[in-house]
């Protein structure tokens, strides 16, 4: 374990993906030369979400900064290895490209796929409307009559190893110089508007220039120990991989039906999940497997669509959680109005890992410059919670 020196210029609560980013794009920025440090008390990530998501990535949201946060996360992956590389060696990201189809059920929702898609082809985004007939062509295993269409991304949209995607992130922050602690943070000294110290379950503390507030699921107490209020709660998500009898040859895209159950290759399997019937907060510290939800929401879902998907058996599942913006399921990032120091970077409401990187580049941004520089991401700020005024996205998985 490091020792603690008495001050860092930035502090990151929590480790995982969006603490790993920060300390990597600040750790790159020529700009910056200060300290960081991150504090993460279970260095197996075994409860950290990162490590439970379903890793994929897509340029098909109905927001302009979604859009854009996604297509830099994009360019990352495309150049992901030259990245992080750490003495030659770097991870294997394993990207495969497939798309996402969003499938229409009815002429109103395919219009409004359609009316999606312009702003989406404006902003460089690879889409296209299909009709049953050209679905039936490139993916002969769906089944047209249950379609009215569908808006089909291109092969930069896909999944990659999400180990991988985080670690390498991590390794290359470290080799930058970051420090990373194992503890947890259990206080905010605020004086004067600002975060002066963070107080550790060890019982050491630092003085801070900056706090970042990465804290995934428990984003919500990590804000109550500066005094601010943060609309996050986590929320059950599922994870169910199946197995088909009959394997399936063609590609098979990240499928979001409009039932809420997606689905999407794996390997030799099939991955997928839903939104719970009774979509409630929990307990932080829940990760049971809602068993039910196969058999009574996914599996008529998904054989509705591809006919030989009526006989599937699951092969493994597991428990993760949203970190859920209950105003409008978007990203806060940057500080609470009254305490200018301490930046959140939270809510990502199932995003979070493609939004990593640009989400670490605007921290190291704010932190360097004052604002941000590539992106502007300032609508994505605190003070939409506090007008109570929601960023609307209607593409949410
Ligand atoms: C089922 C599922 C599927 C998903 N699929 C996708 C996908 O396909 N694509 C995508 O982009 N995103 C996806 N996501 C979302 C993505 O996993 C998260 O948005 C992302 O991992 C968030 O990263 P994070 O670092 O902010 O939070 P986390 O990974 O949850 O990490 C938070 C960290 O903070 C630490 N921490 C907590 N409290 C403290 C404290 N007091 N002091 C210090 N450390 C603390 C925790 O130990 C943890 O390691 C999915 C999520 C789920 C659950």
């Amino acid at each position: 374990m490091t020792e603690l020196a008495g001050n860092y210029d930035v502090v990151c609560i929590g480790g995982a993906m969006t603490g790993s980013s920060a300390a990597y794009f600040l750790s790159e920025n020529p700009d910056f030369d200060g300290s960081v440090l991150v504090v993460e008390p279970d260095w197996t990530y075994d409860r950290a979400n990162t490590t439970r998501a379903q890793n994929s990535i897509r340029e098909q949201f109905t927001n302009e900064l979604n859009i854009r946060l996604s297509q830099f996360g994009m360019e990352f992956i495309a150049d992901f290895r030259r990245r992080v590389e750490v003495d030659g060696h770097s991870p294997e990201i394993n990207f495969r490209g497939t798309g996402y189809m969003f499938i229409a059920d009815d002429e109103a929702a395919y219009e409004e796929l359609e009316r999606e898609s312009h702003d989406q082809l404006a902003l460089g985004a690879e889409v296209e409307m299909l009709r049953p007939a050209q679905i039936a062509e490139r993916y002969p295993y769906m089944n047209p009559d249950e379609l009215a269409g569908a808006r089909v991304g291109g092969m930069r949209e896909g999944s990659f190893d999400g180990w991988a995607f985080f670690q390498g992130l991590r390794q290359r922050a470290m080799g930058n110089g970051a420090t990373y602690i194992k503890d947890r943070v259990t206080g905010l000294d605020v004086d004067g508007g600002r975060v002066t110290r963070v107080r550790l379950e060890s019982g050491a503390s630092v003085g801070c220039g900056f706090a970042i507030n990465t804290a995934g699921c428990r984003a919500r107490d990590v804000a109550a120990m500066a005094g601010l209020e943060l609309p996050i709660e986590p929320r059950a998500r599922t994870s169910f991989m199946f197995d088909c009898r009959t394997p399936i040859e063609h590609v098979v895209p990240l499928t979001v039906t409009p039932f809420g159950v997606h689905f999407r290759r794996e390997q030799q399997h099939y991955m997928c999940g839903t939104v719970p019937t009774t979509d409630i907060a929990i307990d932080p510290d829940d990760f049971d497997i809602r068993h039910d939800e196969f058999e009574e929401q996914i599996w008529p879902v998904v054989a509705k669509y591809v006919p030989q998907f009526d006989q599937i058996g699951v092969v493994t599942s597991w428990g993760g959680q949203y970190d859920y913006n209950t105003l409008d399921h978007n990203l806060i990032i940057g500080p609470g109005s009254d305490v200018t120091n301490f930046l959140f970077a939270n809510g990502f409401s199932g995003h979070g890992l493609q939004q990593g990187p640009a989400v670490g580049r605007g921290l190291s941004e704010l932190i360097t410059y004052g604002d941000f520089r590539t992106i502007d991401l300032s609508p994505l700020g605190y003070t939409r919670i506090e007008r109570n005024e929601p960023i609307i996205e209607n593409a949410i998985i």
